[in-house]
């Protein structure tokens, strides 16, 4: 019903990714309605439902260390091509990762349950409180969701960095402070408690570093491009104690996250999505967002 864009599958379209071969069939969020259903589902014709296109295997080395993400397996029995009218749901991720829609949810915000997952796993590693003070930098589609979803978790001093005017009031609209990304000035002069990368650009790595408080927790979150390198001041991160985490993907308990955090109606993510398009206008929907126009579109196969 609902297939919408994501920034991994824009960097595949571009300069290739490591786990979307191309050509290959794309797109990997969705939701839709059960056509037909395997032996034993607990799904039937008709259920409107969402899900993610991955599932820990949940017995190798990673998933029995509490580390599903990074499961043996997870990429390899991942499903793509949800830009299809028909998705084929491999059953492990059925069991898993597949949930019921409800009503009150449209398909297209339903459509946004993985990368909300990749946050919410990011999420876990932000032992935030009600006071604490977190700076996003990248108003796109998962920094605009970080804002959300650290919102949801009652956090009242969010500031979202960056340079595009549109994105930024998508930001201000989920409750973020903003500001342009060259006038980012300390937290109370001190730095902020939690800093969270949304760029995967290295020169923004490196300098998430700076604005982070003394003890503070940097959350490098934007993968960059395969081969390249950041290079940090180690008196900053060794004196001032600097943690540096970079999550990949997400677990199941994340996923879980994710679904209650959408059907929360006080979560809104319209504001993400920049409007329907059809799949004939492929090729333009990725040259608008190389280009910075829109942050989401919606394909309805
Ligand atoms: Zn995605
Ligand atoms: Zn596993």
């Amino acid at each position: 019903m609902a297939a919408t864009t994501c920034g991994t599958d824009l960097k595949a379209f571009v300069r290739g990714h490591p786990q979307i071969p191309m050509p290959g069939v794309f797109g990997h969020e969705y939701s839709g309605v059960v056509e037909k259903a395997g032996e034993g589902s607990s799904f039937k014709p008709g259920d409107a439902v969402m899900g993610v296109h991955s599932a820990p295997c949940q017995a190798c080395y990673w998933c029995t260390r509490g580390q599903e993400n990074l499961c043996d397996s997870i990429m390899a029995t991942k499903v793509l091509g949800s830009y299809a009218e028909f998705l084929l749901v491999p059953e492990r991720i059925a069991k898993l990762n597949l949930f019921s829609k409800p009503d009150h949810l449209s398909f297209e915000q339903a459509s946004l349950l993985e990368p909300l997952a990749c946050v919410a796993q990011g999420v876990s590693m932000l032992p935030v409180q009600k006071d604490s003070s977190v700076l996003v930098i990248g108003p796109g589609a998962i920094g605009l969701m970080f804002v959300g979803a650290l919102k949801i978790k009652g956090v009242e001093n969010v500031v979202l960095a960056g340079r595009n005017e549109t994105r930024l009031a998508a930001g201000a609209s989920l409750g973020a402070e903003t500001v342009k990304v060259d006038q980012i000035e300390k937290f109370e002069g001190r730095g902020f408690d939690y800093v969270v990368e949304c760029t995967g650009q290295v020169s923004v790595w490196e300098s998430s570093v700076d604005y982070a408080r003394r003890g503070a927790s940097v959350l490098l979150f934007g993968g960059p491009p395969g081969g390249t390198r950041a290079s940090f001041d180690t008196h900053r991160l060794h004196y001032d104690e600097i943690t540096l985490l970079s999550p990949f993907h997400f677990g199941t308990q994340a996923v879980r996250t994710a679904r209650e955090w959408l059907i929360d109606p006080r979560l809104d993510l319209s504001a993400l999505l920049s409007g329907d398009r059809k799949l004939e206008e492929g090729d333009q929907v990725f040259a608008d967002l190389k280009a910075g126009l829109g942050i989401k579109y919606v394909f309805r196969p």
